[in-house]
Parts: structure tokens; sequence; C-alpha cells
């Protein structure tokens, strides 16, 4: 008996295709739900079955409950996975997909709501024990001298943060109380447009942190592991570029102290299925930004460190089954590195849409491409411009780069532009040789070569 008959795959692109291979190799059937703009893509003609729920953009698609609900309705689906993006961290999605019937293969309703809150989020992990940036003791109130009061107590510079934000957007960095209150409501209108919440809290802002995260796995019986951390530091607007794991230089024993606080941390909210809690990292100290309660993009460094399958995790725990696995059988080998390949101008990052004309994926040992993409495909205007992963694995980090750089100079993709150009560059850096770069450094090479 396979864990679910039918799994629905509320996403699209890679990730869609990466559930879907996850699937069936558990044996259980796929319904991939997609636009107008993606219905004669390959992976959706791989699916067992394929529903068309809307129209290109988001908003009428990937982000229309309804006709999701109705998808797996008609197709007598059992669960629905929600991938990342889209509707992946929306506790009433969530919701309304339990309500009707389905499993949700992620955390329960409540806990997406309350980690979507970053205010609530912060305060939980508080006390949950895990260490948090210093900054405002929850949300900033609106009375302008207290503001001030709250910015000189943090002390200059501060980063002023929308409660409801994501993927980079709703954040402003003030280094002078000359500038904190336009700051602030600029931060706030913009927060009440994009993401329907005004909220704002502030922190110290961290002037050379790495981005580490830790990798979380539960099950409903309050069985919760970590599977150590990645390293997502390499950043241009505050958005990922490149992944590896572990972290360099990271020394054995935070790694398991920090892993355990978070474990521990997810025990006590309840916490089930993949999660992922992101720090800052500065001079041996983490500090807590927020949790991701989905599966991340970057999941496969992990994967090939641990050899652990995280999507089939997430899909075991959500059927109702037990981890199969404790603390103590989790190993890391080696390492992996991630370049995401983005449709985009290397330098200039304008998007690049359009038909793709040559496409020449590298292999060899330790090379793993996650890509829906192939010749003659369509990458639409309306969505992500990331159309694929290239993830190197090595014995040690100097052998997955050499592999990246051999796998980067393999690739060759025409019709559109990628970022590949900047991943050879960032390959080459002696910097990034080095490890243990921080946030700023991308941008700080980008200016560089300008
Ligand atoms: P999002 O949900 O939009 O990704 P995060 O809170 O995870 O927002 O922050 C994204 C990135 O912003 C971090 O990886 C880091 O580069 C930067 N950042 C966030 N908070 C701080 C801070 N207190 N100090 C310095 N940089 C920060």
């Amino acid at each position: 008996m396979p864990l679910f008959e039918k799994v629905l795959i509320a996403n699209r692109g890679e990730i869609a295709l990466r559930i879907q291979r996850a699937c069936r190799e558990l044996g259980i059937k796929t319904v991939v739900v997609h636009s107008t703009a993606d219905r004669e893509a390959k992976y959706v003609k791989l699916a067992d079955e394929s529903v068309c729920i809307g129209p290109p953009p988001s908003r009428e698609s990937y982000l229309n409950i309804p006709a999701i609900i109705a998808a797996a309705e008609v197709t007598d689906a059992e669960a629905v996975h929600p991938g990342y993006g889209f509707l992946s961290e929306n506790a009433d999605f969530a919701e309304r997909v339990e309500k009707s019937g389905f499993k949700f293969i992620g955390p329960s309703p409540e806990v997406i709501r309350m980690m979507g809150d970053k205010v609530a989020a912060k305060r939980a992990m508080i006390a949950a024990g895990v260490p948090c940036v210093p900054g405002s003791e929850g949300a900033l109130p609106d009375d302008p001298k207290e503001i001030v009061r709250t910015a000189r107590a943090v002390g200059y510079p501060v980063i002023i943060k929308a409660a409801g934000g994501g993927g980079g957007r709703g954040m402003r960095v003030v280094h002078t109380e000359a500038a904190l209150l336009h700051a602030v409501n600029t931060t706030k209108a913009e927060a009440a447009a994009a993401f329907n919440n005004p909220e704002l809290y502030m922190e110290k802002f961290l002037e050379n942190p790495r981005h580490i995260e830790i990798q979380i796995l539960a099950d409903h019986y309050g069985n919760v592991i970590h599977l150590g951390e990645r390293d997502c530091s390499m950043q241009r607007r505050h958005q990922k570029v490149l992944e590896e794991a572990p972290a360099p230089q990271l020394p054995t024993k935070l790694r398991e102290k920090i892993g355990q606080r978070c474990a521990e941390a997810c025990k006590k909210i309840g916490y089930r299925g993949a999660g992922t809690i992101e720090f800052l990292y500065e001079q041996g100290e983490f500090y807590f930004i927020e949790m991701n309660t989905r599966v991340q993009v970057e999941h496969p460094v992990t994967e090939l460190i641990t050899g652990i399958d995280i999507v089939q995790q997430q899909i075991r725990v959500a059927s109702g089954e037990r981890l199969a696995l404790r603390q103590k059988d989790i190993e890391f080998k080696g390492h992996a590195i991630e370049c995401r390949i983005n449709a985009e101008d290397p330098f200039r990052f304008t998007p690049s849409p359009g038909r793709i004309l040559t496409w020449h994926m590298p292999g060899g040992p330790g090379i793993r491409v996650d890509s829906h993409a192939y010749a003659n495909y369509v990458v639409p205007p309306h969505y992500d411009s990331m159309i694929g992963k290239i993830i190197c694995y090595g014995d040690t980090r100097e052998q997955a780069i050499a592999r990246m750089t051999i796998a980067l100079s393999e690739m060759a993709v025409d019709g559109i532009q990628t970022n590949v150009p900047l991943h050879r560059r960032i390959m080459r850096d002696t910097h990034f040789q080095e490890g243990g770069t921080s946030i700023h450094y991308l941008e700080s090479m980008l200016t560089d070569l300008n």
C-alpha cells in the first residue's frame, strides 16, 4: 500500500517535477495543476493527471485556492503538496485543504500562521530558547518618540522589517536617527500594500553576518531531528544565489548545539513536516531571523550530504508515518554546492524569458540537475526567473567547487540569457574559494566587477 494513492502538486516548474519524482519513487500517483502558460510543459505531461486552474497570472491560477481545491476534488487526490513560494506558507490555504478532507503536506495551519507573522515567530523562538537578533520587543509602536527611543536602545544601524514580509521584501536599513521615521513610514506603507499587514518590527542590523539555516524534520508524534545546516550567504538583494552544506569553517560543536536547540524548539511549538530555521551568524553567535514552514529551494545540498530524501520524508510524515530516522543515525558526509540557474542577464539581472533553443546540461560523478527546462521550452514571463538548479557533491569542498566549475563549463543554453556566467565567476573568486564570506560579499564583488 502506498502512503497515499494520489498527491496533488500545487506548484509549478522545477519543484513540481521534484515532488513528482519523489511521489513516483513512493508509488504514489500525481496530479499537477497548471496555468494556461504551463500547459505544454513536459513535467505537466509526465504527471498521471493534470488540471488547468486558470490563466497565466499567479493570482488567477497558482494562488487560486478554490480552483486548486476543486482540482483535488475532481481528481480524487488524497493530499496536497504546496512546494515553495505560491501558497506554501499560506495558513488559510492549509486550513481549506484540510477542511475539504485532504491532507496538507506541511505543518498545521496554526503553526504556519504563527511563523508567517515574524513578530509572533520571534516571540515563540525566544520562549523556546532560540537566540534572536536584538531588537524591538514585539511590534513597533505608532508613537514616533517611542520608535526613536527603541532605535537608540537597539543601537544604529537598525533594520526595519515587516511582520508579514517575505522573499527579501519589506525591509529597510537605517543608519541615522535623521532617516528613521521616514524609513518607518515608507516601510509601513509598503507592508500594508504588499502583505496586507502594516505591522513592523526593528532589529539591530548586523554588519557582516553569514546566513546559516538549520533543516528540521518532525513527525506527528513529537519526534524531531535536524539535518545540519546550509550556508546561504551568497545573496543579492536579500535573495539567495548559491547555497552549500555544510557551512564552511563552522565548528562541529556549534553545529550540534544549534541543531539540537532548533529541534527542541520545534518540539515545543508542535512542528511537523520539514522546516527551516534561518539564522544570521556573526562571531560565533547565531541570531534567529525567521522560520520557513515548507521545503526550500536549496534542500538538495542537505540531501546530498545526508543521503536523505527530504521531499519523501515530508510525504511520509504527512501520511502519519513515524520518523524512522533518529538523530544518532544522521551522518554528514562530504560537501555540496547548489547554483540557482535563473533566466536573466548575468550581471544586470533583468529577466530573460522566451524560448530556449539549446539546452545542454552537465553530468558525471557528483552532478545533480533539478530542472523542468529543455530545448524548445518557453520560459514564461509571468513567474520567478529560476529555471533550475545545478547541485554538485564532492568528498571535500574543493572537490565540489572543482566539479561545479566543470559542470558550469559544460552547460550550454541559447535563446535566453542565464546567470551561468555569474556562477562561473563566483567559482573563480578567491574569497569564495576560501569560504565563509558574509551576506554582503556577493554585492561587493558585483560592484567591483562593474
Ligand atoms: P525574507 O523572509 O524576506 O527572506 P529574512 O528575515 O529571512 O526575510 O531576511 C532576508 C535577508 O535579509 C537575510 O538573509 C539577510 O541577508 C538580511 N537581513 C535580515 N535581517 C537582518 C539583520 N538584522 N541584519 C542584517 N541583515 C539582515
